[in-house]
């Protein structure tokens, strides 16, 4: 099985509601097993500001899915939490999934790019993941603390009820 990292985002209709229902979600995946979840984050919008702080997490998982697969099963849920895909980039949503890892394989096609493109720049996907990952080695054998040392918080905070 491949060890894989999903992260989790939303800001509207409830975001700590819709990130525990992709978190139970991502529980029933098929052929895989769930092991592991960071805190719930929250965080301050990315690219356009007139929207709701984001809720983020990142799931930890084991699968026998093909990254595709696995691409069809987040993708499917986000469309059962009622995403609605917009024009605007980095727009407000009610969820988001992104495969930031997947095993150490590196995957560039149509619909997939991982280690994810963005992840290396994201306090609310580098904070979460090295909590419950502290000693992971991104594929070209960088340290993920290496790559958190050069990106602070940012407005980052552990959310509280
Ligand atoms: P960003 O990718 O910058 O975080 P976003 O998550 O809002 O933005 P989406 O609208 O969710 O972008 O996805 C756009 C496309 O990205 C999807 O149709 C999907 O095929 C593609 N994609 C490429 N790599 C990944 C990945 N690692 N995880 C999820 N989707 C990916
Ligand atoms: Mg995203
Ligand atoms: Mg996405």
């Amino acid at each position: 099985m491949i060890t894989a990292y999903i992260a989790i985002g939303s800001n509207l209709s409830d975001p700590v509601q819709q990130t525990k229902n992709a978190i139970e979600a991502l529980k029933t995946l098929p052929q895989s097993q769930f092991l592991n979840v960071s805190s719930l984050y929250s965080s301050t919008p990315m690219g356009p500001q007139d929207q709701p702080d984001y809720i983020n997490a990142v799931v930890e998982i084991k699968t026998d899915l093909s990254a595709m697969e696995l691409l069809n099963s987040t993708q499917a849920i986000e469309q059962e939490h009622g995403r609605v895909r917009k024009d605007e980039r980095w727009g407000p949503r009610t969820l988001d999934l992104d495969i930031i890892l997947y095993g150490q394989q590196t995957i560039d096609n149509e619909r997939l790019t991982v280690p994810h493109y963005g992840m290396r720049q994201r306090e609310f996907v580098l904070y979460p993941l090295a909590e419950i990952a502290p000693e992971l080695q991104l594929p070209d054998g960088v340290s993920l603390q290496s790559v958190l040392s050069t990106v602070p918080r940012n407005g980052l905070s552990i959310w509280r009820a």
